[in-house]
């Protein structure tokens, strides 16, 4: 027996190890699979290129838990060490290699993230106690047992076992005992493990029989040994591909499309990126994708790996070549991670112009669930933006689908506005802005749907893109406004009546949206009155709720436009009944107006000539009075006006009949209106 003190110069690393590596015990089950799998592995590829002549039989590697002993074990039927072997790689190199681990991440112990590297001696952070018991696969080779307690000292002895391979048995210490109970070993394998090369036994399986679990006698493997994404495409189906997302996910819904990357150089990674139906809310869909080294599950939180828009994906990514063993700062920095990044940006947007290319049906089909997705890259990837714009689609109101150059070929000649802008019609609400949208139709313009999450966003990042083009909602401005072109046409009503209008159509002045009475003189055949909302208001409002940081808009009320059309027979009427009913008033009122500014500007004008201090007080004062009699000389005649609007059937009718059919007339005012109609009728 020999007996010898590990070369370190920490004193006693154990204790470093257990209060440094404490936020993640749990991985030294990985560590000691992982080096059980390349144990076994080395041996197969001996055993293949006939370096090793003797049997290869079972080489599964045995997980198995005591309570009684407390003790956690992982046998393999790998290569195994000689005694030298034993010292170099347990007691010099492993251990050195743990110190050195500890002394770089001693700072941020918090956010350290794949501790490969740490390897066997993670085993510590949950024993007092480690026994190996090993026998090299060589002819002749005695089996060795090596244990250390966590001091710095450790024996190695001869003892028997009958195979080739590894025993590694863990003690497992007090504060450790969950490790323990079998469900917690089990889960852990089969988060660590589920697609290890190597196969893992763990105790039995189980079944339910005459009212009891009972043992089936036959071994319960934890692994997949040929997860789908190590496999070549040529040999997989359609089937098999969705199996696979099925064993990943098991409670998934079926996936749209699937991308099977296979890279060598300059840097190895393999995978199946996997397009989920993408609902309505971003959040909840993130950090599904796995990532692997080798096999071995790291970790499912991917950010700062693949671009942000990606992990709206799911599936596997394997890559030995993404360093594991630092921070996820570090992660961003790395400069194999950018390339593995772009990489996968590229082989997605490649993957998508596939399936547009060769299947544009199955695309279109596809494409209201890849949606979310496609805008997501546009808008945070510029490189991912320049490929898919060739191929991402707009829908229009009749659910056809165009790309943007498409698109833009058909809107060109009706919808270039004076300024030679191209006009975007929009709809967000097929229902709710349907008048508009036919109205549109009926002028020969066409109109986009965008109604998704992010289509605020897009239209942004689209201004910004295509040349000289706007986006405006259909209802943002009455029909010849959205578009507008060089035609002038005559309003039938001057300007001193629209004026005059203005009040007496300013019915919603106590409303709790705003609402401002503007003239837009249209057809005669156009409605009578329209409802818009400015276009920047609007969009300002709906980023703000999406918490794009305009808290400000957020807080505004809502703010319409009354258009009132001074061409319609129903506005002359009303302005015609207007001058018979309250003629006399009106015509005093304007009078006396009249008096009262000519005065003003005649005073106006002889106090110009003189300096500031020339002008007496009196003077100064004759003027103010002036000016305070002609503003309640027009707020009197804005009062006649709005309380003749107020009691006018046809005024209220038509407002209450424009928001009607923008949807905005509810509750009470729903009921007056019918209660109204009824009466006129
Ligand atoms: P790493 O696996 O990163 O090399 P470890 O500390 O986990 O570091 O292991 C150190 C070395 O000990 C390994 O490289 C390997 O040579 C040897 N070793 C560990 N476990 C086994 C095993 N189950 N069978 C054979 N050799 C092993």
């Amino acid at each position: 027996m020999q007996t010898g003190k590990i070369g370190v110069t920490t004193e006693n690393i154990f204790p470093i190890i257990k209060k440094f590596l404490y936020s993640d015990h749990e991985i030294f089950l990985r560590e000691l699979i992982s080096n059980a799998v390349d144990a076994t592995q080395k041996l197969r590829t001996m055993a293949s290129v006939g370096d090793y002549k003797g049997e290869v039989g079972d080489t599964k590697i045995y997980v198995s838990v005591d309570k009684k002993k407390k003790t956690i074990k992982v046998s393999d039927s790998g290569i195994g060490m000689t005694e030298e072997e034993l010292d170099k790689y347990l007691n010099q190199i492993a251990f050195s290699s743990a110190n050195d681990f500890l002394d770089k991440y001693k700072e941020q112990s918090n956010s350290i993230i794949g501790h490969f590297g740490l390897g066997f001696y993670s085993s510590f952070m949950v024993s007092d106690k480690v026994e190996v018991i090993t026998r090299s696969y060589q002819d002749g080779a005695k089996a060795v047992k090596w244990s250390c307690d966590g001091s710095p000292e450790f024996t190695i002895e001869e003892t028997v076992r009958e195979r080739r391979g590894t025993d590694v048995i863990l003690h497992i210490d007090k504060e450790s005992k969950d490790f323990l109970e079998e469900n917690k070993v089990e889960q852990l394998l089969k988060k660590y493990c589920k697609f290890l090369p190597v196969e893992i036994a763990f105790g039995n399986e189980k079944e339910w029989k005459d009212g009891k679990m009972v043992d089936t006698g036959k071994e319960k493997i934890i692994n997949n040994t040929k997860p789908a994404w190590t496999l070549k495409p040529a040999d997989l189906k359609e089937e098999d591909y969705n199996k696979f997302y099925r064993e990943l996910y098991p409670s998934g819904d079926e996936p749209l499309f699937h991308i099977h990357l296979n890279v060598d150089y300059p840097f190895k990674l393999t995978g199946i990126l996997y397009f989920p139906k993408i609902k309505s809310n971003i959040e909840i869909q993130k950090n599904k994708i796995q990532l692997y080294s080798n096999q071995v599950f790291v970790t499912d939180s991917v950010e700062g790996i693949v671009p942000e828009f990606l992990t709206l994906l799911h599936g596997v990514l394997d890559s030995p070549d993404i360093p594991l063993n630092v921070s996820r700062s570090y992660l961003q920095s790395d400069s194999n991670v950018k390339k593995i990044s772009s990489h996968i940006t590229k082989k997605v947007a490649d993957r998508l112009n596939d399936i547009f290319k060769n299947n544009r049906d199955e695309f279109e089909k596809k494409w209201d669930s890849l949606k979310l997705f496609i805008e997501y890259g546009m808008i945070t990837e510029e490189k991912f933006y320049e490929k898919v714009s060739k191929f991402a689609l707009f829908k229009n109101a009749d659910d056809k689908y165009f790309t943007y150059e498409e698109y833009e070929k058909i809107i060109k000649e009706n919808q270039t506005d004076k300024n030679n802008s191209l006009i975007y019609l929009y709809s967000t609400n097929k229902t709710d802005q349907f008048s508009y949208i036919e109205k549109a139709k009926t002028k020969g313009y066409d109109v986009l749907m965008l109604d998704g999450q992010l289509d605020v966003h897009l239209i942004n990042h689209l201004e910004s893109k295509l040349k000289d083009s706007r986006f405006v909602r259909v209802d943002s401005d009455v029909i010849d406004k959205l578009i507008q072109k060089d035609e002038k046409r005559e309003a039938k009503l001057p300007v001193e009546k629209q004026d005059d209008l203005r009040s007496v159509f300013n019915v919603r002045s106590k409303a709790k949206e705003m609402f401002n009475v503007t003239f837009e003189t249209l057809d005669e055949n156009e409605s009578p009155i329209i409802i818009t909302q400015s276009e920047f208001m609007r969009r300002m409002k709906d980023m703000s709720q999406m918490g794009g940081g305009m808290n400000f808009y957020g807080e505004l009320p809502d703010s319409y436009n009354l258009v009132v059309n001074p061409n319609h027979q129903l506005v002359i009427k009303v302005s015609d009944d207007l001058y018979e009913a309250k003629g006399a008033e009106l015509s005093a009122n304007d009078t006396e107006r009249k008096r009262l500014k000519e005065e003003i500007d005649f005073m106006e004008n002889d106090q110009k000539k003189k300096k500031a201090e020339e002008l007496s007080q009196l003077e100064k004062d004759d003027l103010e009075k002036l000016r305070k009699e002609l503003s309640e000389i027009e707020d009197a005649r804005k009062n006649i006006l709005e309380s003749y609007g107020s009691g006018n059937q046809i005024v209220k009718q038509l407002v209450d009949l424009a928001l009607l059919s923008n949807n905005m007339l509810r509750g009470e005012e729903l009921s007056t209106f019918v209660k109204r109609s009824v009466e006129l009728l």
